[in-house]
C-alpha cells in the first residue's frame, strides 16, 4: 500500500478496527459526500440537479458478531454506540447513531436480516461542512448491510431508505440527491438528476484541469428552516397559479404571460425555479464539450437568482462569489455560486485545477480580513459511488 492510500479513511477504518476488535474486519465500506455544481431549490419543484461524488469519503470496518447488538466506533467523534439489534429499532445516543440506527430500521422493513456485528467508521468528509457526510454516512451504511444481508438493493431504493433514515431518524426534511449521488456517483463524472423520477444521467467531466473548490463560510444565520418551508409554500402558490403540477412544468414564456396576475414575489421565486432549471439542463449539456467560460457565466447567473430573487444568499456567500469574480478566469476561476439551502453555508467555484490552492488561500485571506471569521476550503474532482470490498472473497 502506498503512503497516500495508507491515508485514506478505507485503510484507516481497517487499522482501527484491528486494533479495538484483536481481528481483521471481514468488509470495508466507503461512500462519497457530495458537492452540486448548479441547481439550486429546483428539487423539491420536480426539477434537476446536477451534483457530483467527492472524493473525500466515509468507510466503515465491519464483522459479524454472534449476538444481536450493534457496535459502532467513530474514529471522527471519538465514541461508541452500541445498540440491540431485537425488536424495533429505535433513536439513542449518540446523536450520530441515529444515521445508523435508522438504516438499520430501513432494513427491518424491508425484511432484510441485520446480524450482529462490531465496526469502525472513519471519514475525511467534514462534518456539517457542507459536503454531506450524513450521506456518506448512511450509504456507507447501507452498503455494509447489503453484504452482511447477501442482498442488494437497486440505487433507487438504498437512496429512498437513506433518505427515509435521515428523515425519521435525524428529523432532517432532505432530499434525495445527496444519497443517490452518493450511491451512483462515478469517477470523472457529474450525475444529472431529474427529481420527478428519481433517475440520473451521467455527464462526462474529464478534462483533469478542471476542479471543483469548495469554500465553507462557517458561518449560519437562523433563518433556514423557516424560510425554507416558506420557499416551499411559495413554490406550490407559483405551480398553482400557473397550473401546473410542479414548477419543473412551466416555462419562462408561461410565467411571462401570466405576471399581471401575480404577485410580485412569487414572480420572482418562480423566476428562479424557472431559470435554474434551464440553467441546469444547459450546463450539462455543455459540459462533454468543456465550454467552461460559459458554464462559469450559468453558476453567477445562478448565484444572482438565489440572491436577487430566491433571496437565499447572505453578505458572506455573497463576499466569496464576488471575491471569486474578481480573480476571475484570467486567475482561473470560471464560476462561482451558492450551494445548499443558503443563509450561510458553502459556495462552489469551478476553477483550473492548478491554481486552485492558491485561489483559496487568496479568498480565504479576503473573507477572514472582510469577516474575522475563517473559511474551510476543500478541493475535489469528480469521485466514485459508494463500495464495497468483502476479505474473504479471493482478490482477484
Ligand atoms: P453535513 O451532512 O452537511 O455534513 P449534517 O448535519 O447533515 O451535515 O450531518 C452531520 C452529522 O452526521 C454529524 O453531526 C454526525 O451526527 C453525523 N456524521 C457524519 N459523519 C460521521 C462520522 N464519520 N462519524 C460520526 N458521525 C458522523
Ligand atoms: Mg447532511
Amino acid at each position: 500500500m502506498s503512503s497516500t492510500t495508507d491515508q485514506l479513511p478505507e485503510a484507516r477504518a481497517q487499522r482501527f478496527f484491528v486494533k479495538a476488535f484483536e481481528t481483521a474486519p471481514r468488509w470495508v465500506a466507503s461512500a462519497p459526500g457530495r458537492v452540486n455544481l448548479i441547481g439550486e431549490h429546483t428539487d423539491y419543484n420536480d426539477g434537476f440537479v446536477l451534483p457530483m461524488a467527492t472524493e473525500q469519503r466515509t468507510a466503515i470496518a465491519a464483522s459479524l458478531t454472534n449476538d444481536r447488538t450493534a457496535t459502532l466506533h467513530s474514529v471522527t467523534t471519538g465514541d461508541t454506540a452500541t445498540f440491540s439489534l431485537e425488536g424495533e429499532v429505535r433513536r439513542g445516543t449518540p446523536a450520530w447513531s441515529n444515521y445508523v440506527r435508522g438504516i438499520v430500521a430501513g432494513f427491518k422493513e424491508l425484511k432484510l436480516p441485520v446480524k450482529g456485528f462490531n465496526a469502525v467508521i472513519d471519514s475525511d468528509v467534514p462534518l456539517g461542512g457542507g459536503l454531506s457526510s450524513s450521506a456518506a454516512l448512511e450509504i456507507a451504511t447501507a452498503t455494509l448491510l447489503e453484504a452482511m444481508a447477501g442482498r442488494k438493493l437497486d440505487p433507487t431504493t438504498k437512496a429512498l431508505l437513506c433518505q427515509q433514515a435521515e428523515r425519521q431518524f435525524a428529523g432532517v426534511p432532505c432530499g434525495i440527491m445527496d444519497q443517490l449521488v452518493s450511491v451512483m456517483g462515478r469517477k470523472d463524472h457529474l450525475l444529472l438528476i431529474d427529481c420527478r423520477d428519481r433517475t440520473g444521467k451521467f455527464v462526462p467531466f474529464t478534462d483533469r484541469s478542471l476542479s471543483l473548490l469548495i469554500i465553507n463560510t462557517n458561518v449560519r444565520h437562523a433563518l433556514v428552516d423557516g424560510e425554507y418551508a416558506r420557499r416551499r409554500a411559495q413554490c406550490e402558490t407559483a405551480a398553482e397559479m400557473l397550473g401546473v403540477t410542479a414548477l419543473r412544468d412551466a416555462t419562462p414564456a408561461m410565467l411571462e404571460t401570466a405576471r399581471a396576475k401575480m404577485d410580485p414575489l412569487i414572480f420572482r421565486r418562480a423566476r428562479h425555479v424557472i431559470t435554474e432549471n434551464n440553467r441546469t439542463l444547459e450546463a450539462a449539456r455543455r459540459i462533454p464539450a468543456g465550454d467552461w467560460e460559459h458554464i462559469g457565466r450559468l453558476m453567477y447567473e445562478s448565484h444572482a437568482s438565489l440572491r436577487d430573487d430566491y433571496h437565499v444568499s447572505c453578505t458572506e456567500l455573497d463576499l466569496v462569489v464576488q471575491q471569486a469574480e474578481q480573480i476571475g478566469v484570467a486567475g482561473g476561476v470560471f464560476g462561482c455560486r451558492m450551494t445548499g439551502a443558503g443563509f450561510g453555508g458553502c459556495t462552489v467555484a469551478l476553477v483550473q485545477a492548478e491554481k486552485a490552492r492558491r485561489i483559496g488561500e487568496i479568498i480565504g485571506e479576503a473573507y477572514l480580513a472582510k469577516t474575522s471569521n475563517y473559511a474551510s476550503i476543500f478541493l475535489s474532482r469528480p469521485g466514485a459511488g459508494a463500495s464495497l470490498v468483502d476479505f474473504s472473497k479471493p482478490n482477484i
